[in-house]
């Protein structure tokens, strides 16, 4: 097996038969999205990822990032990598033909993507910022700017970052310092920008840095931040490149995992930049660019939860180590029950992970290419309540499915030769940034669910209950499993409607059981619609053993992950009684 193979097979199934592809594919502009182009894309995309971009995934690792002269020196390969992606025009799939995109559906992207972070999750990264900074100009800039910066961006030619974080201010930006004073047409932004991912590189020949800073006056608190595009290099009238703008990186942080995408500490000191839509309403135009980034973030944690599935079951093939049950010699460890438990674990997981992420993602271009108002609401309040599951579950799950990655490589998974331990080490910053984790479950039971009145969650359980009952009688066991855990999410639903208003600490004790549970139950009930499809297609002649192993898969998640539900169910029944118990004087209490 080679370092990575795209799981084609289950992309496709997820695309065609739970994030309604062809049925996209109808849409107006969408034409060209036809079956025979999704698999050429697709397949071409899988080429790259496992020949180009896996093989520096290691090396990446070992070599790192270095701050020389003033310049961020990445790993050798990159520069190379970077240009096969860009000469290849992917980073340009579902973007405006007007300045230079594919006009593909969003959704499209995103196995695409998926690729890329599960070939090197440390350079996907830079392409991924560079499509946020993409949705956030073009949906928020003027038509100057987007003249003059979306082709370069949406060609590759320019990065997009993103820099929010202040040594002050991370989940609270309401307290970002840096600030902008007018000058003539533009502004000059100044100040300290920490932990801003491929803040600076030599890969791309400008930088597009899209920068929350505060206007002389502005009032306090998130209603006084403004958005500003602030280049590497200015660019003249004519597009091409002049003056070095007075942004740099100042310093690279020393980190866990990702080695090989610079973190980088950016100082702007009287930069030129841009005001990005209007001014004071900079939080807003950034949670454009920041809702694409968690789906984004969401979707690594299913990309390096796939490769370190395929690592660990090609490990298990290859190692031998005693006898199976009923046999005398030694075996290779896939035939041990409990190797077994895992590698299912893993599977399962990342194969649900990738159903609810695509899903998400394609309910944005059916909001986009909606018919009526209407319609637009519904796919645009759906993929609002899944985007904190995506980024929340998936990353979440990521850190099993890496753990338990090491675990089925024994000791050989500890140590850094196999590979296993650098995905561990990656993924740990997932439930991190873009929001951390206690984040999305604040926001999933806070402006996703009390602030609708459980309307978008109520449609979802509608949805699911109704996928239980049309469900093939061969599956009827898991749909019934699926119905119950429905059941209980609906129950953590009521509990959360009714006992806010009383209690102001529930929605916060109880934010990440709920996420949790939220996620299981969505795992359960798109791995029962793959299973469904499944039937469908082998009842229609398709003998892939691919479809028989979903349908065991679906019965693996049903009976081994999603039971899991009731413990997050019964934990969210203690509301914020025990959680909000201790003073802060008890927390400490043992050693003083
Ligand atoms: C490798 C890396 C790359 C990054 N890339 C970027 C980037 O490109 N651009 C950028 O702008 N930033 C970036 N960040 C910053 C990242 O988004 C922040 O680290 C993250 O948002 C958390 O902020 P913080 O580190 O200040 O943690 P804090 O906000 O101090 O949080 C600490 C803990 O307190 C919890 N907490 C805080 N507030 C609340 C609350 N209200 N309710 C419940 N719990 C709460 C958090 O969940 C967390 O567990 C990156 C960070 C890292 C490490």
């Amino acid at each position: 097996m080679a370092d990575y193979n795209a799981p084609l097979k289950d992309m496709k199934l997820t695309l065609n038969h739970v994030a309604r592809m062809p049925e996209l594919a109808q849409k107006p502009g969408f034409e060209d999205a036809s079956a025979d182009m999704v698999d050429a894309i697709l397949e071409e995309a899988s080429r790259v990822a496992r020949d180009v971009v896996a093989p520096t995934n290691r090396e990446g690792d070992e070599q790192g990032v270095k701050l020389q002269d003033g310049k961020v020196v990445c790993p050798e390969s990159f520069a190379g990598v970077y240009q096969q992606y860009m000469e290849g025009g992917w980073g340009s799939l579902q973007y405006d033909p007007e300045y230079g995109g594919q006009g593909l559906p969003f959704l499209l992207s995103i196995p695409v993507m998926e690729m890329w972070h599960s070939a090197n999750m440390a350079w996907g990264l830079c392409p991924m910022l560079s499509q946020g900074a993409v949705e956030c100009v073009e949906l928020n800039a003027s038509d100057e700017l987007k003249a003059q910066y979306l082709p370069k961006l949406i060609s590759g030619e320019w990065c997009g970052t993103m820099n929010l974080t202040e040594a002050n201010a991370g989940s609270d930006l309401s307290v970002v310092r840096a600030k902008a004073r007018p000058d003539g047409d533009a502004y000059r932004v100044s100040g300290e920008k920490i932990f801003i991912t491929w803040g600076d590189h030599e890969l791309a020949e400008n930088i597009v840095h899209l920068v929350l800073a505060r206007l002389p006056d502005a009032p306090e608190g998130v209603r006084g931040i403004s958005l500003f595009l602030v280049p590497k290099y200015l660019v003249n009238a004519d597009g091409s490149l002049g003056e070095r703008n007075s942004v740099e990186a100042l310093s690279l942080e020393h980190k866990l995992g990702i080695h090989s995408s610079p973190t980088c500490v950016m100082g702007f000191d009287d930069a030129v930049g841009y005001l990005v839509g209007e001014p004071n309403r900079g939080l807003a135009c950034m949670f454009t660019m920041m809702n694409n980034a968690r789906l984004s973030v969401g979707l690594q944690g299913v990309s390096i939860s796939e490769r370190a599935y395929q690592q660990a079951l090609e490990y298990a093939f290859d190692r031998i180590q005693g006898p199976a049950v009923g046999t005398k010699e030694a075996g290779p460890i896939i035939r041990h029950a409990d190797v077994r438990r895992m590698l299912l674990t893993m599977k399962t997981l990342t194969e649900a992970g990738r159903a609810i992420a695509y899903d998400a993602c394609g309910s944005l271009d059916f909001a986009a290419k909606a018919d009526s108002d209407e319609e637009r609401a519904i796919e645009q309040a759906r993929a609002a309540l899944l985007t904190p599951i995506v980024k929340g579950w998936c990353t979440e799950i990521a850190q099993e499915v890496t753990s338990l990655g090491v675990q089925i490589h024994g000791g050989m998974g500890y140590v850094e030769e196999t590979g296993a331990a650098q995905h561990y080490r990656d993924a740990r910053i997932l439930p991190i940034y873009e929001g951390t984790n206690g984040i999305q479950a604040l926001d999933l039971v806070g402006r996703k669910t009390l602030m609708d009145k459980g309307a978008a969650l109520s449609a979802l359980i509608e949805e699911m209950r109704s996928a239980a009952a049309q469900t093939d009688p061969s599956l009827t066991a898991q749909a019934k499993q699926l119905e119950l855990a429905v059941t209980g999410l609906e129950q953590a639903r009521d509990l959360l409607l009714n006992g806010a208003a009383d209690d102001a600490l529930l929605p916060g004790s109880i934010a990440y059981n709920f996420m949790m549970l939220a996620g299981y139950v969505c795992g359960g009930w798109q791995l029962l619609r793959q299973a469904n499809a499944a039937v469908s297609l082998i009842a229609a002649g398709d003998d892939d053993p691919y479809l028989t192993a979903k349908q065991e898969s679906a019965r693996f998640y049903m009976a081994q992950i999603l039971p899991r539900w009731k413990g997050f169910a019964e934990m969210l029944e203690d509301g914020s009684q025990s959680i909000m118990a201790l003073s802060e004087e008890q927390f400490s209490s043992a050693w003083q």
